[in-house]
């Protein structure tokens, strides 16, 4: 039987603080979440090994690394309003709840959705929003955001999300060619008519699809 508590400081102190995850409150964020319930049954012993696990439809719930990397990029100070692409099963997003004032998360998966809200809820994160919806096209309704965190890869950097996003926000989001291939890029509103970006890493993420990411292709019909 695995300590889950216990494999839960481990995985904080083996693979985030001792590979460069520096920000107390993204430590203290990872120390607070029970990764567990975000897993089905089955996985619960694997949920503190440094590996992204398989969700239902497909999907995956990251590596807790590459989330604390992604979520440490925001620079999140505690008021912002956060905007994440991609819920999956809410892990991110109950993260990102410690380390904001408030959380708007989309996801395209009616089935997806519906489990991380009602998850989300059970575990008393109430300050996260989730829709379903095309992310690529962001949530205008509460709009501009102070940090956009996209959890899927893209070919370029949605229009959507740039002008969602607040004077001085960050927006981090992988983009490339494919999914083997894509970089995690951090983009910096500077001013209105200005944006900087930076490359942060290599990364291997789901597809972002919808209108401003990657076609469905499941949609299309052969002759
Ligand atoms: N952050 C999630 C978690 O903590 O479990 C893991 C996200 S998983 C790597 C990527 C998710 O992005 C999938 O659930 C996928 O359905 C979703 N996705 C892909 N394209 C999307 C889009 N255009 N809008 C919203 N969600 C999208």
């Amino acid at each position: 039987m695995v300590d889950l508590k216990c494999a839960r400081a481990r995985m904080v102190d083996l693979h985030l603080a001792r590979r460069g995850i520096t920000d107390p409150r993204v430590l203290d964020a990872f120390r607070s979440v029970p990764r567990e319930a975000f897993v089905s049954e089955k996985l619960k012993a694997f949920a503190y090994d440094d590996v992204p696990l398989p969700l239902s439809e497909g999907q995956t719930i990251s590596q807790p690394y590459i989330v604390a990397y992604t979520v440490q990029a925001l620079r999140l100070q505690g008021e912002e309003r956060v905007l994440e692409v991609g819920t999956g099963s809410g892990y991110a997003a109950a993260i990102l709840s410690r380390l904001a004032k408030e959380v708007y998360t989309i996801e395209r998966i009616a089935s997806l959705a519906g489990s991380a809200r009602d998850r989300l809820a059970r575990l008393g994160f109430t300050n996260v929003f989730v829709s379903c919806g095309d992310g690529s096209l962001g949530w205008l309704e509460h709009a501009p955001y102070g940090a956009i965190v996209v959890s899927a890869g893209g070919p370029g950097v949605p229009p959507a999300l740039l002008a969602q996003l607040a004077l001085e926000g960050r927006l981090v989001i992988p983009i490339g060619p494919d999914e083997s291939s894509q970089d995690l890029v951090t983009i910096t509103r500077e001013s209105e008519a200005k944006v900087r970006e930076e490359r942060l890493t290599g990364v291997r993420f789901v597809p972002l699809i919808g209108q401003q990411g990657w076609l469905d292709v499941s949609c299309l019909t052969g002759p």
